[in-house]
């Protein structure tokens, strides 16, 4: 009888990693821990890990008590169509300022909150947040979309739908005027029944987006199946267009897609009018990007898109002469 099929070994030293034989298993229980690279059954102790994983367990339980002592705050992104000019929207970025730690960067934080659970948390108190400040926005701008990014792990969630259901009927928002940014890799989570997941949202009316668009391996297919309503270009693809002949295939390529299965595409990550004109020439709808503003706080967005509703012919004004200096033909 075939009783073991899996064996995973920790590798501790002595006397390299430690002292006593208590603290020698520990280390090896510890080498455990971690996940090997190429898929090895073996783990060999480093003390780089632990230290990581020490700084990993004080910014989990620092992040427990930032939605208790009001350390969180969210910022607000705004999304332009490019061919008129027109706001369509922000995404609403989380931001985390600790007394002793500063500003901890989400790309940090949020992984971590992923691991411990302390996500659930922080998604249902970006919601609540992110739809309050909605209620505020499209009395500027009734057809206002707030994005909300949303976790892989969060899509396990049966109550997150009914936390949406509460919160658009007590502030009487239209659904569809609220996107979810779901990350590709999120969309491909293993053991997550997406399509269902999806579904719940879909008969609120809310809208879903894949983000981070061309980082995954998701493919035609499954695209197709999933409906997406946008599709975000990640930054890394945006930030070089100029440039780089690759990243211009791939974003043409991306709204080529698009355009096929339905959806509109967002490019994040645009920091000049020639990126801005490289990608709409390829038919992409909407911009995001250090070049139209940098995520603000709520009361300066607030102050931006006052002023910004005004000016969008300026805008496209601009967008002429950016065309005549660079030549029609560049792009
Ligand atoms: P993301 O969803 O891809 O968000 C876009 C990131 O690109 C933001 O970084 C934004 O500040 C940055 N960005 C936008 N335009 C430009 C640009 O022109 N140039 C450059 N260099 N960067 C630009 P941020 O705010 O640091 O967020 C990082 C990531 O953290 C986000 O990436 C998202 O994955 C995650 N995140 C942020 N807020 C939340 C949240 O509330 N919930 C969840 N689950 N994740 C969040
Ligand atoms: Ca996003
Ligand atoms: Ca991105």
């Amino acid at each position: 009888i075939h009783l073991i099929d899996k064996v995973e070994i920790g590798v501790a030293n002595y006397p390299l990693h430690a002292s006593t034989s208590l603290q020698l298993v520990q280390r090896g229980l510890q080498a455990l821990a971690v996940k090997p690279l190429h898929g090895e059954r073996w783990h060999m102790f480093n003390i780089e890990n632990v230290t990581l994983s020490q700084r990993r367990i004080a910014i989990a339980s620092a992040l427990k008590e930032a939605i208790e002592c009001d350390q969180l705050s969210l910022f607000f992104q705004p999304q332009i169509y490019l061919n008129t000019g027109k706001v369509h929207g922000a995404e609403a970025l989380l931001r985390w300022e600790h007394p002793q730690l500063g500003n901890v960067p989400p790309d940090l934080f949020i992984p971590i909150a992923e691991s411990s659970g302390i996500i659930s948390d922080l998604t249902e108190w970006v919601i609540t947040q992110a739809l309050q400040y909605q209620k505020k926005m499209i009395v500027l701008l009734p057809e206002h979309i707030v994005s909300i990014n949303i976790s892989a792990k969060d899509l396990l969630r049966k109550d997150l739908p009914v936390l949406f259901i509460t919160l658009l009927n007590e502030h009487q928002l239209n659904p569809a005027n609220v996107m979810l940014e779901l990350t590709e890799s999120a969309t491909l989570f293993e053991g997550v029944d997406i399509k269902n997941a999806l579904n719940d949202y879909r008969l609120i009316g809310v809208k879903i987006a894949i983000d981070d668009f061309g980082t995954g391996y998701s493919s035609l297919a499954y695209l197709s199946k999933m409906g997406f309503d946008e599709i975000k270009i990640d930054k890394q693809f945006v930030m070089n267009i100029e440039y780089s002949k690759n990243d211009q295939t791939i974003c043409r390529a991306t709204c080529d897609i698009a355009k096929s299965l339905g959806s509109y595409v967002v490019a994040e990550g645009i920091e000049d009018s020639q990126s801005m004109a490289k990608l709409q020439s390829y038919g992409c709808e909407v911009g995001q990007g250090y070049f139209f503003s940098r995520p603000l706080p709520f009361d300066d967005y607030m102050q931006w898109l006052e002023e910004n509703l005004e000016t969008t012919t300026v805008f496209v004004n601009d967008l002429e002469k950016v065309v005549d200096l660079i030549g029609k033909n560049n792009y």
